[in-house]
């Protein structure tokens, strides 16, 4: 058998791309389920369907299911029980409320209709709430609910009707690629050649991928609702309603509420593996873990004290590390694409992820900013079993938990060490993790979190200052760090790279639509031989960019070399004085440029960092030399005008729009005739309620776009941000709207430090 493109799955998101794909003109797509559609995860789930998502781009991923679940009824002729009932959603501590306040300044700054409501008017929408400890709640007045199995069948119909052929009953069983590309598949009736495969297996993804050597780090976790008799009060358009604190939701259903929630501490399953034959099957019921649920059920809703229980579902859904959804094209082989690890959100995320995976099936790049749900994002350290099964533990609560500012996970750490780790512990350092690093974010108490004025604003202040009037020394070693050697590494990096590049070139990566893919650093160590610095979080991501971008006649090798090479930065006007005095042995040293001012980032193979680390301290101490963490660094770049690739700098950017043309070869640089949105830099006081990021920016008391930086400045004694503004006329007066109070705010082009 033969076909363009093979889906393995027939839940809503293998439905969803199927769908898309043909909407999209694309033909010879063939949908392979083992079991009978939706027999896996999709035909259980509870069905709530929400718009609000942490960012824009993520947000209108979901406006856009929201309007395609409301008119596909009429396009398949399929029900999907789709209404738009709304939602409330109550806050029961002070620090929820800001939150909410906080998501309704964004919410209006996406173009969402919300309102903040007292509890009495939330009460007026959920007659049979209990809201004596409120502070209040949120309403959106469209998110709505489904039937998800409705739904699923609904989206397989339109798929039919434009021509993909499902079957039933078959099972992937292998892959087959050649040259790193995908030929085709062998399935339990027999072998398909295919040029493009796409695993949408749900909870069984993650050993599918593993079969072939491509990384979906996801893991199985239960996961429960109550199903009750009728209960006074409750009617079919009642909104859906989530109570984070307690870690609960309700919907109504057949004159009762299905209640379920997100326990914050999780019990994984599947540890041995998920059974092949697994259609239409439960969990058994766990009223244990059911209890805290429970309880937090019965306190919100007293109705629900007397009320009839038809049944406990427990049914098995798949989290993923960070509780973001797997989407892309896995960087181990060509066409092989991934939609899976919807974290108890694929109902509401199916419509727009599917949407957006057939449109980077059919151009053959992300078609919009996806890092966050990008499947590039992970490296083979979050591919492991034990590891994903103790996240797992942690990450199904992070649905409702209070996200504060800052927040670091704490399961599975540590995981990846620099070889100054202990040193640095010792000296007091305070950890957060990236891509599995522990890396210093300032050396103080150990982090209280808060929404105001953070405990380690002091010992930050301090660094940053030590930086700017004397040195400070920061240990940088989970930079991304690649390798490119061979003949042929010069060209494939010249053609990549938007820069030409010389012996040290800063320059980006851009996409064919000239936005970012990332951010680098490029080292010529040879004529042959180079070393490309990118983020933390990018190794995987930009090494596979190079390998698509390598032609099969040439010869170059690229290595993630991050784990061989130790980065120590000292920054600051003394640093020069220090290195002069430190013998830095066999390290290369490359002039660091990111929070202003003089500085240099020292390369050492990790054996010898220790080493390093204590010379330049033992000629830095009697000149002011400070161990520094990355909470300083973010400051002192913002103040600088400095952007990183994620908050700024994204495939949704161009190098005019970031400010940055001049990274960009002259011969490539397209000016635009009008800028869509550009950077614009921001000074406001710091009030007691502290700017974390996303805060909306008002021009003329209207939001025209969100903080994407933000941090204290030491040096100027205010908060400083940055963030894109989507007007031509950026002229006026501006404010930053911080958790509901409008803050008046300087904005210029200019960074704000040097004055
Ligand atoms: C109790 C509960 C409540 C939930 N409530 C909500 C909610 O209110 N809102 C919301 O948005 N989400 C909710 N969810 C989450 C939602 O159900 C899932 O995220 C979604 O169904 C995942 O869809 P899927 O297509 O990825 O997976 P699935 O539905 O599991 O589909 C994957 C399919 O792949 C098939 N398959 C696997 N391996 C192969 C193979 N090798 N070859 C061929 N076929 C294969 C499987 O048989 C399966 O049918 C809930 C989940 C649970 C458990």
């Amino acid at each position: 058998m033969k076909a363009r493109i093979v889906i393995a799955g027939g839940g809503i998101v293998g439905a969803s791309v199927a769908y898309h794909l043909a909407k999209l003109g694309m033909r010879d797509i063939v949908l392979l389920e083992q079991g009978k559609l939706t027999c896996g995860t999709t035909w259980h789930a509870a069905g709530l369907v929400g718009q609000m998502r942490p960012n824009r781009s993520m947000t209108r991923m979901s406006q856009y299911g929201i309007g395609l679940y409301s008119t596909l009824e009429h396009e398949t002729g399929l029900a999907t029980g789709w209404r738009q009932c709304g939602s409330v959603n109550v806050a029961r501590s002070p620090e929820r409320w800001i939150v909410f306040q906080r998501q309704a300044a964004m919410a209006r700054s996406f173009g969402i209709e919300v309102e903040l409501l007292s509890p009495r008017e939330a009460l007026e929408k959920w007659p049979i709430l209990r809201i004596d400890d409120l502070q209040g709640a949120l309403w959106f007045p469209a998110d709505g609910k489904a039937n998800p199995a409705d739904l699923a069948q609904s989206l397989a119909k339109g798929a039919r009707n434009l021509g993909v052929k499902i079957q039933e009953g078959v099972r992937v069983a292998d892959l087959k690629t050649r040259n790193g590309f995908v030929t085709g598949i062998q399935t339990t009736a027999g072998d398909v050649e295919c040029e493009i495969f796409v695993n949408c297996a749900g909870q069984w993804a993650r050993a599918l991928g593993e079969r072939h050597g491509i990384a979906v780090p996801l893991h199985s976790a239960e996961h429960f609702y109550i199903v009750t008799e009728p209960i006074a009060g409750v009617y079919p358009m009642l909104p859906v309603m989530r109570d984070p604190d307690g870690f609960i939701y309700f919907k109504e259903e057949v004159g009762g509420l299905v209640m379920g929630g997100f326990e914050p501490v999780a019990k994984p399953w599947g540890m041995e593996g998920i059974p092949d034959k697994f259609e239409f099957e439960l969990l058994p019921e766990d009223w244990d873990q059911f209890q805290p649920l429970m309880e937090a059920a019965i306190h919100r809703v007293p109705a629900l004290e007397t009320a009839g229980v038809k049944m406990l579902l427990n049914g098995p859904e798949s989290f993923t590390p960070d509780g973001n959804f797997i989407l892309g094209e896995a960087p181990e082989v060509r066409n092989y694409f991934v939609a899976a690890g919807f974290n108890s959100a694929g109902i509401a995320n199916a419509g727009g992820a599917g949407k957006l995976l057939a449109e980077w099936i059919a151009g053959g790049e992300a078609p919009m900013d996806l890092f966050e749900v990008d499947i590039r994002r992970f490296g083979a350290f979050a591919a492991d079993a034990k590891w994903l099964r103790d996240r797992t533990v942690e990450t199904l609560g992070l649905h409702y938990a209070m996200r504060w500012p800052r927040h670091e996970l704490e399961s599975g750490r540590p995981q990846r060490l620099s070889p100054l780790y202990s040193t640095l512990k010792a000296k007091g350092a305070q950890f957060g993790s990236k891509f599995g690093w522990e890396r210093a974010n300032y050396f103080g108490p150990k982090m209280e979190y808060t929404l105001g004025r953070p405990n380690w604003l002091p010992a930050m202040i301090e660094e940053q200052l030590a930086v700017r009037n004397a040195a400070g020394i920061f240990d940088q070693t989970s930079f991304g760090k690649l390798r490119v050697r061979g003949r042929a590494a010069a060209a494939l990096l010249d053609r990549v790279c938007a820069n030409r590049i010389g012996k040290l070139t800063y320059t980006a990566i851009l996409n064919r639509k000239g936005g970012y893919e990332s951010d680098v650093t490029v080292q010529r160590w040879a004529d042959d031989d180079f070393l490309l610095i990118t983020g933390s979080a990018q190794p995987v991501r930009d090494r596979a960019w190079l390998l698509r971008n390598k032609k099969s006649e040439e010869d170059v090798m690229v290595d993630d070399v991050s784990a061989e090479w130790a980065v120590i930065s000292v920054l600051g006007p003394r640093s020069k004085d220090i290195l002069e005095r430190t013998d830095i042995g066999s390290a290369r040293p490359q002039p660091a440029s990111y929070v202003g001012g003089p500085g240099t980032e020292l390369y050492v193979p990790i054996a010898e960092a220790r080493g390093l680390y204590e010379r330049i301290w033992g000629a830095g101490k009697e000149l002011g030399l400070k161990d520094c963490g990355y909470y300083a660094l973010d400051a002192l770049r913002i103040e600088a005008g400095r952007r990183a690739f994620g908050p700024e700098l994204s495939p949704d950017c161009t190098p005019y729009e970031a400010g940055l043309a001049f990274t960009v070869r002259p011969e490539l640089r397209r000016a635009p005739e009008k800028l869509a949105k550009r950077i614009l830099m921001f000074t406001f006081p710091a009030t007691d309620i502290f700017a974390w990021g996303g805060e909306p920016i008002l021009r003329n008391g209207r939001p025209i776009g969100e903080l994407s930086s933000v941090g204290y400045s030491a040096t100027l004694g205010c908060m400083v941000g940055m963030g894109f503004v989507y007007a031509e006329d950026i002229s006026g007066r501006y404010e930053i709207e911080v958790s509901g109070r409008n803050v008046p705010a300087e904005a210029s082009l200019k960074a704000p430090w040097p004055r």
